[in-house]
């Protein structure tokens, strides 16, 4: 009851204040297409705010060139175009992001005391969601054209890792339409999104294992095609640090298209694969070669984990040889350990540990359960790109809140003059 009525006399306060300024800005305002629009008269508009509904009275104009009007007030409040204030947004955001809408609706009327609508909590929130994307397209345009130059790092800034990786996200049969895919009937039915985590290491545990620092990672995702996204990469990169750090690290599964990506953006960097997924893919080998191998089976295995555990792929591939194939059984073995002697240079795992380095992405693949499993791979849902790419994009900025919120102030970065 308390908490029902303090809301009540902030909206109620917050209606007064808002209403000091009723954003009169004189006869006539530009209409923003370069034309002039001529006050009309004072008009409501609700908002829903963090303490209720609010009811503005503001000047309204009307560009007769347009044929559409505007409150001049409404942009200087963040509310042109939509009705819910910045503060119901950004709690709108946050809900939204950690779970379906229906869930964040409740949510939001249970812990803060707010009633909107289902629809409205994700229209509002994909608008969010679009709008910060574009925003990160935008900021990575500037930065890859050398217009917008983020400054150095912090001094001691000594290993930057990069981990990219790609899932598919369940769509709907729309956005699925003509496209080849791995269904029952030929039809494909997810997208595959793209993402990159940036993250920060110090630091060995007692057992000399690397410890991410904390708070240092920031994540991007994107639908697009490789191309495009290595350029959203890049610019992440050039922001963190890629530039200064005395130790650039990427890390990914075997596929080629995150190679071709590191190469030609990062030749600098130190190029691993995921020590989990090289190992899943020393399982397969062994059981394509298992009819050979019989009660030798588990020992075999273990012989040549310990061989990936030293990068000794030669070793690897001598085992293998040992046994002659032919017709489909050669074809399939082979292919299996052409993924070890594409990756060789990738799987020094001995060096790079005595390096210091990770050789694990638990991190992606915590990343892609985080950002786009627990949300968008849920039973029964099926998406939109453009939905999907913003839910992404809302969830990409709140796992990203901590790094963002110590090192992206306005001051750490700066315009050429
Ligand atoms: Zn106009």
């Amino acid at each position: 009851m308390i908490r029902a009525g303090m809301l009540k006399l902030g909206a109620g306060m917050l209606g007064e204040l808002l209403s000091a300024d009723r954003g009169h800005r004189g006869p006539r305002v530009p209409c923003g297409n370069g034309h002039q629009a001529e006050f009309i008269s004072y008009r409501d508009k609700v908002i829903d705010t963090v303490l209720g509904p609010v009811t503005l009275n503001r000047a309204w104009y009307h560009c007769a060139e347009c044929g559409h009007g505007l409150a001049p007030r409404d942009a200087e409040l963040g509310v042109a175009g939509t009705s819910l204030s910045p503060g119901l947004t950004a709690m709108n955001d946050k809900a939204a992001a950690a779970g379906p809408f229906a869930g964040a609706a409740s949510m939001l009327e249970d812990l803060a005391g707010v009633r909107l609508t289902v629809k409205r909590v994700e229209r509002a929130a994909e608008a969010s969601g679009a709008a910060h994307a574009a925003q990160a397209r935008e900021r990575s345009a500037l930065i890859t054209g050398r217009k917008l130059v983020p400054l150095p790092p912090r001094h001691d800034l000594d290993m930057l890792y990069g981990v990219i990786d790609g899932t598919g996200v369940p769509m709907t049969a729309r956005e699925t339409a003509g496209r080849d895919g791995k269904g029952d009937d030929g039809r494909a039915r997810t997208r595959e999104v793209k993402l990159a985590v940036f993250f920060n290491q110090h630091s060995l545990d007692q057992d000399g294992y690397p410890v991410r620092d904390r708070a240092s990672s920031s994540y991007i995702a994107s639908f697009e095609t490789a191309s495009v996204f290595a350029d959203l990469v890049k610019a992440e990169g050039i922001r963190r640090g890629a530039d200064h750090v005395r130790q650039l690290t990427f890390i990914g599964d075997g596929a080629a298209w995150i190679w071709n990506l590191v190469t030609g953006k990062f030749p600098e960097a130190t190029q691993i694969v995921d020590l989990y997924h090289a190992r899943e893919h020393l399982h397969s080998l062994a059981r394509s070669l298992e009819f050979m191998l019989l009660d030798h089976y588990s020992e075999w295995l273990q012989a040549r984990l310990e061989d990936l555990d030293y990068g000794y792929i030669d070793g690897i591939e001598a085992a293998v040889r040992e046994y002659p194939l032919q017709g489909a059984r050669k074809t399939e073995v082979d292919k299996e350990l052409g993924y070890f002697l594409n990756n060789a240079p990738r799987m020094r795992y001995r060096w790079f540990r005595q390096c210091g380095l990770f050789v694990g992405s638990g991190v992606v693949e915590a990343g892609c359960k985080n950002i786009v499993g627990q949300r968008l791979k849920q039973a029964g849902m099926h998406w939109t790109t453009d939905g999907a790419d913003a839910i992404i994009a809302l969830r990409c900025r709140e796992a990203s809140s901590q790094w963002e919120a110590i090192c992206n102030t306005s001051h750490t970065q700066t315009r050429p003059a």
